[in-house]
């Protein structure tokens, strides 16, 4: 084969396919876009799911591409194989040349042949195919591609061989399209082989040795199967293929993992050189070095395409194996943050065909340094909880950490099993493991009742997407072209198309009900880009009547399955009908709101740009009537002043009066003409851009699909209301504007206007006449502690007047005011300290019961008097008892009228005592 970069292998795939007539796509995001059932891209075809299901016309027939994937679960335990296995990542490349019912197995077949033989000059010999035979007899043997193998290629026949549905069977869920597929593999020699020797062992295709490499999967969706397992055969039929880039790499350039390849290779430098590992040492790391190479290369990835490591779904996926890469690094040596530096070799190693990496390389590292800065900190607290627990324990004579506390340290600080079990063996601990596994099993078990969601579409969404496609055949649904109809208009007359209620689609609704209507057209704007959904009213007016027939009050909007848009409301009057004539009416000054809101966000960011740099990138935005929020990454807290000139500038350009210009082009070309691209767009979709400033030049421009003011005069005030943080480097900005805006400064200027009412100043003084005011209380404050303490010390006086002598001793028994034993111990610590050797009793009525507590001075106890003694034959007076140390004891009665009498009997005790007439 010839030696070739991965940089040249994708390009070589992606030119050969455009040969053939392919469309070459971007990569969709890591990032699934209008697809909630799937967490992260994890296979070429997710962008294409809706062509395979028959919910979206295909824009091309033939397209090629290579897909950002990731597959990882929620858990730690299973990265377990990264590192080790030698051709197994969580982030890949997978190429793929896809026919929409276009060409079939024939041309599939015959085109990865000649990329495969002819570009790229593998030798025949070593190349062998698959293709299905049904284990089960239903479907039989693909023949048809075994016909076109020999047909169409020079493979060698005997290296055509067959297997059943495990292998060679593909299916995007329990139901829905599949079809055979077949393989090429890739024979690397014996010498590859790594169960040489191993008795028994022989080396084939599908086999469990390294020798044969499968680089290249075709799939034919040939057929439908329905909920009852029926396969049908599909009306037009499609070609799915995945290839792997690294394998093929790995291949090219003849090396024995894809560590190895170039695509890998410089990362692993890098990690060795910052370590000053000499050859030898970084061998004998061979699975850190290549779990932070696999790991880093996945997180560069992910934060490239917006995700920020939090605690749930993809965010919590990201934080996980971020924090898995870390905690690798330290073990090997590094002290401090490291990754960024592997993130950068990344940028650098994809970045030319990724250009993505490149314009977020500064977000890209800041968000990875302040995870893993966190991480840090995160670690010194859990070491401090599990150093707690070990305390904790060797007061109890205990040697086991308990499960549940293992997986507490697990869960909430990333601790893994490993390295609790590490930190606990240095000091002679063990960990119950049993424990720990049935504590992680029961949240495993919580998060798979919580996902199963995600594996497929529910029921409900099925419903949809069949009455989508009812609609459609019909003819039902249609805009008259009008793309974005929420643009042009406010209010639409069209027609009831469908009606849902309880889950089913029925023909009427009554008044009262709760329903979902589908309207030919719609100017309702749903939910997206983090604008939400418009409000109003549908209703039906006859000829000559001003009062409708049927209203509904439209609460919000959804979109099941794309294209579908939904009105979700509830039926306020009359008996609306599927084939109603209806008007559809936005709440237009809810609108209105929202538009002030959205263009606002949008001069919110540019403003945010200007003035804390070009770093700053939105990670989120909410945009509601009331409200609007914009999160963004920045590294620091804003400062009074960097907030104040943002919210200056937004008011100058609002009060500037921008058009808004709105254009529709494609992505490429509103990218390099400056547009900020956000995260999320698909492929070859035309975009919406909206400028604002005059046309030449532009100072913001956005790809947006929201809804806007025309002039930014319109939005009239606005207003940051908070700033905060919301994770690793985001912060996060509400606002209001317009009549929000004006509420708020009219409530602000109401409460100081009253605040200066209460404080006879001038609203313009109220800042100083507080000043003052808490200057006094202060000074008063102040005065009062005085006068506390000067308190406390004339009772103190007070007591140490009543000092006897008993015999030489000096003996205090004395009733105080308190209102808890504690302020009795605390007395009694006070009064030993100032008489230096003394027996007191102090005793306070406290709760309508006597208590008392007693202390001896050491030098004291020694002569035989013990404050245990003292405080019980005390105690027994008011019925009551108690005891404690010879030093300090504590007792309780029932009696609070003889507590005076008791404390009387102290001196006595004490001389009996030291004349030995009682016993101690
Ligand atoms: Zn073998
Ligand atoms: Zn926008």
């Amino acid at each position: 084969m010839k030696r070739m970069t991965g940089a040249k292998v994708r390009q070589s795939f992606l030119d050969f396919f455009a040969s053939k007539g392919h469309i070459v796509v971007p990569s969709a995001p890591l990032v699934p876009v209008g697809d909630p059932t799937l967490l992260l891209t994890n296979a070429g075809m997710n962008q294409f799911k809706n062509i395979f299901l028959n919910r979206e016309e295909p824009r091309y027939t033939r397209v090629a591409d290579t897909q950002k994937c990731m597959r990882v679960s929620g858990h730690l335990n299973d990265l377990d194989e990264v590192g080790r296995s030698l051709y197994h990542h969580t982030f890949f490349e997978m190429m793929g040349n896809w026919s929409f019912g276009d060409y079939y197995k024939k041309e599939a077949i015959a085109w990865a042949w000649e990329l495969v033989t002819q570009v790229w000059g593998m030798d025949k010999e070593r190349l062998w195919a698959t293709i299905f035979e049904d284990d089960e007899g239903d479907l039989g043997a693909d023949e048809e591609a075994r016909g076109h193998w020999m047909s169409e290629t020079s493979i060698n026949p005997a290296q055509i061989i067959a297997f059943g549905r495990k292998d060679n069977f593909w299916s995007m869920g329990p139901t829905g399209p599949c079809g055979p597929c077949s393989e090429i593999h890739y024979d690397r020699g014996p010498e590859y082989c790594d169960k040489q020797g191993e008795p028994g062992h022989v080396c084939r295709v599908n086999g469990d040795c390294s020798r044969y490499l499968e680089f290249w999967n075709l799939v034919f969706i040939q057929y439908n199967r329905d909920a009852e397992g029926v396969l049908t055969e599909l009306p037009a039929k499609h070609v799915d293929t995945g290839l792997g880039l690294d394998r093929v790499a790995t291949l090219a350039q003849d090396v024995k993992a894809n560590y190895e390849n170039d695509l890998f290779a410089p990362i692993l430098h890098r990690i060795q050189e910052m370590l000053e590992h000499d050859d030898e040492t970084a061998r004998g790391q061979l699975v850190p070095y290549r779990v932070i190479a696999d790991h880093g290369r996945a997180v560069t990835f992910l934060v490239g395409d917006g995700v920020i490591p939090g605690n749930e779904g993809r965010n919590y996926v990201l934080r996980m194996i971020l924090r898995r890469a870390a905690r690798f690094g330290r073990k090997i040596g590094f002290t401090e943050p490291f990754l960024g530096e592997v993130a950068k070799v990344v940028i650098d190693t994809f970045g030319d065909h990724y250009e993505d990496l490149r314009r977020r390389r500064e977000f890209i590292l800041n968000v990875i340094r302040q995870e893993e800065e966190r991480f840090q900190r995160t670690l010194d607290v859990g070491l401090a909880l599990l150093d707690e627990i070990m305390v904790d324990l060797e007061g109890k004579e205990e040697t086991v950490i308990l499960g549940a506390d293992a997986f507490r340290l697990y869960d909430t600080f990333g601790f893994p099993l490993d390295l609790t079990r590490d930190v606990a063996a240095e000091r002679g601990f063990l960990v119950d493991e049993e424990g720990f596994r049935a504590a992680l099993e029961e949240q495993r078990q919580r998060g798979r009742e919580s996902q199963q969601f995600v594996t497929g579409d529910s029921k409900e969404l099925e419903l949809y997407a069949r009455l989508l496609e009812e609609l459609k055949a019909r003819g039902r649904l249609g805009t008259d072209g009008v793309e974005h109809p929420y643009d042009e208009y406010i209010e639409l007359e069209t027609m009831i198309v469908a009606i849902v209620r309880d889950g089913m689609v029925v023909g009427q609704a009554r008044e009262g009900d709760e329903v979902e209507i589908v309207l030919a057209a719609t100017p309702f704007y749903v939910e997206s880009g983090g604008q939400v959904s418009d409000a109003g009213l549908l209703a039906r007016y006859e000829q000559g009547k001003d009062v409708a027939c049927w209203e509904v009050e439209v609460a919000s909007m959804w979109q099941p399955v794309p294209g579908l848009l939904v009105h979700r409301g509830l039926v306020t009057h009359g008996e609306p009908r599927v084939e109603d004539p209806a008007w559809a009416v936005v709440d237009a000054a809810r609108r209105m709101d929202i538009a002030r809101n959205h263009t606002a966000t949008h001069l919110l960011h540019s403003e945010l740009r200007y003035i804390l740099g070009e770093h700053v990138q939105q990670a989120g935005s909410l945009v509601a009537p009331e409200k609007l929020r914009f999160d963004f990454t920045h590294g620091a807290m804003l400062t009074q002043d960097e907030m104040d000139a943002v919210e200056q500038s937004v008011n100058d350009a609002i009060l500037a009066n921008y058009p808004l210009l709105i254009d529709h082009t494609s992505y490429q070309q509103a990218v390099s003409a400056g547009a900020m691209a956000l995260f999320g767009e698909k492929y070859g979709d035309q975009v919406r851009v909206i400028r604002i400033g005059v046309p030449e030049e532009p100072f913001s421009q956005e790809l947006c699909g929201g809804t806007h003011v025309h002039q930014t005069g319109e939005i009239g005030l606005f207003r940051i209301v908070s700033e905060g943080s919301v994770g690793s480097g985001v912060r996060r900005i509400e606002a209001v504007t317009g009549r929000a805006a004006q509420h708020l400064v009219q409530e602000r200027l109401g409460v100081l206007d009253a605040a200066a009412t209460h404080l006879g100043a001038q609203p313009e003084e109220v800042d100083r006449a507080v000043l003052r005011l808490l200057g006094d209380l202060h000074r008063r404050q102040k005065e009062i502690a005085d006068l506390r303490r000067e308190l406390a010390r004339l009772e103190y006086e007070q007591l140490l007047r009543q000092v006897q002598e008993v015999d030489g001793v000096k003996v205090l028994a004395a009733r105080v005011h308190a209102a808890e034993v504690e302020t009795l111990r605390e007395m009694t610590d006070w009064l030993r300290t100032q008489l230096g050797s003394a027996v007191i009793v102090l005793g306070a009525v406290i709760g309508e019961k006597p208590s008392f507590v007693a202390a001896v001075t050491p030098d004291l106890v020694e002569q035989g008097l013990k404050a245990g003694t003292v405080i019980k034959r005390v105690a027994t007076v008011v019925g009551g008892g108690g005891g404690g140390k010879p030093t300090l004891a504590q007792a309780g009665g029932r009696d609070p009228r003889r507590l005076d009498e008791a404390l009387a009997l102290v001196p006595k005790v004490v001389r009996n005592l030291l004349d030995g007439k009682e016993d101690a």
